[in-house]
């Protein structure tokens, strides 16, 4: 497929997402984390969301709960490019009725080239890097291409 660039800007727009049984990891995470995150867009499932309001002074922009359909809310904002990246603590032990929509987001985070954590360590190289505070470009599918390819200008 062909590509074209993004810019992602400093001031990011992070989802975080964590399963029932690595929800008190992913707090504690954000809580290491709270002074770093409060400088970004924070969006998250709802109940993930809930939590992490009661448990931070952060503003998160809470979605709909992921197995009712956040996880694909979150899905759509990658699609539109309105999502930098994603930390999505996911529960390699245990199957979630909503594990399509799961697969289908991190394809989603894959298909749109956008970093995504999906266990503690790696959430921390990526908040770690000098990248994380900077601007970066990225290479994305281009949309228009695609669709003259397809005859639809
Ligand atoms: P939740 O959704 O934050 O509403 O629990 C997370 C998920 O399981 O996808």
């Amino acid at each position: 497929m062909d590509k074209t660039i993004r810019t992602i800007q400093k001031n990011k727009s992070i989802a975080l997402i964590a399963h029932d049984n690595l929800k008190s990891e992913l707090i504690q995470w954000v809580k290491t984390n709270e002074i770093c995150l409060s400088h970004h867009n924070l969006y998250a499932t709802g109940t993930t969301g809930s939590y992490i309001e009661q448990a931070t002074e952060l503003n998160i922009h809470k979605l709909i709960s992921g197995p009712l359909g956040g996880d694909q809310q979150v899905g759509a904002l990658i699609a539109e490019q309105k999502l930098d990246m994603m930390i999505f603590f996911w529960d390699p032990l245990n199957a979630a009725a909503h594990d399509p929509d799961v697969k289908a987001l991190l394809r989603l985070a894959a298909v749109w080239n956008i970093p995504i954590a999906t266990n503690q360590v790696t959430a921390d190289f990526i908040i770690h890097s000098a990248l994380f505070h900077e601007e970066v470009i990225i290479s994305i599918p281009d949309y228009e291409s695609y669709m003259i390819k397809r005859g639809i200008s």
